[in-house]
């Protein structure tokens, strides 16, 4: 399925380990860059202190996640850590559709299956200084277990590896750096020249040249 067109909004999905600093990015660029938004996912994991349900995510029970997959609610899903984690693709679509930006936080697997499933979608990974220093940064944020922190370790090891396979990378060694980084990014995208050809602007343009 495609989802590049002149007059659509870019998905652009941000995907690095847990505690890497992806959400505080995230939020940041959305307070600083006009007409993008963020898609809030449907999960299954416990809400944590501070989360808010339809800001962070639409905490739901098991059942309802389900449900949702058999109604074919979901652009992706994906089983991260015992919990199931799906972004809804309406909102997505509607927001492309009114020409809006949007943002998925989403693990590994589900940036993999929207690179097979979805044509010109923007891949962007989130990468720590070290591998060591993400289990620090994960000691410190508090709202995991031990054992919750070892199991999230061993997954950022395997998404980690993945790199490769994302257009972007952006390395976390400062918050504000990350931030311009990730707003470049998303400035590029809307720059390029086979996005823009189409618009009336930039035909009447190359029209008042000919
Ligand atoms: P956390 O429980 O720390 O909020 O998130 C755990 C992981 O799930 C993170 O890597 C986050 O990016 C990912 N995640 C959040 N929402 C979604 C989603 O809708 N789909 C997928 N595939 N992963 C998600």
């Amino acid at each position: 399925m495609g989802l590049a067109s002149a007059n659509k909004g870019i998905l652009f999905v941000i995907s690095g380990p847990s505690g890497v600093g992806k959400t505080s990015i995230i939020r940041s660029v959305l307070e600083r860059v006009k007409n993008v938004v963020f898609s809030v996912s449907c999960t299954t994991r416990k809400q944590r202190p501070g989360e808010i349900n339809g800001v962070d995510y639409f905490f739901i029970s098991q059942e309802e996640f389900d449900e949702m997959i058999r109604g074919n609610k979901f652009l992706e899903w994906a089983k991260v850590h015992d919990n199931y984690y799906g972004t809804p693709s309406d909102f997505v679509f509607k927001h492309m559709d009114d020409g809006n930006d949007v943002i998925l936080d989403i693990d590994v697997q589900g940036a993999l299956n929207v690179k097979k499933n979805f044509d010109g979608a923007k891949f962007v990974f989130i990468a720590p200084p070290s591998y060591q220093t993400l289990g620090e940064r994960l000691k410190r944020r508090g709202t995991e277990t031990e054992e919750k922190i070892q199991r999230r370790l061993e997954t950022a090891r395997k998404e980690i590896k993945y790199i490769p396979e994302f257009e972007y990378l952006i390395i976390n060694e400062d918050l504000e750096s990350s931030i311009t980084n990730l707003i470049s990014i998303i400035y590029a995208e809307r720059l390029k020249f086979d996005k823009l050809k189409e618009t009336d602007k930039v035909r009447n343009l190359l029209k008042e040249v000919q």
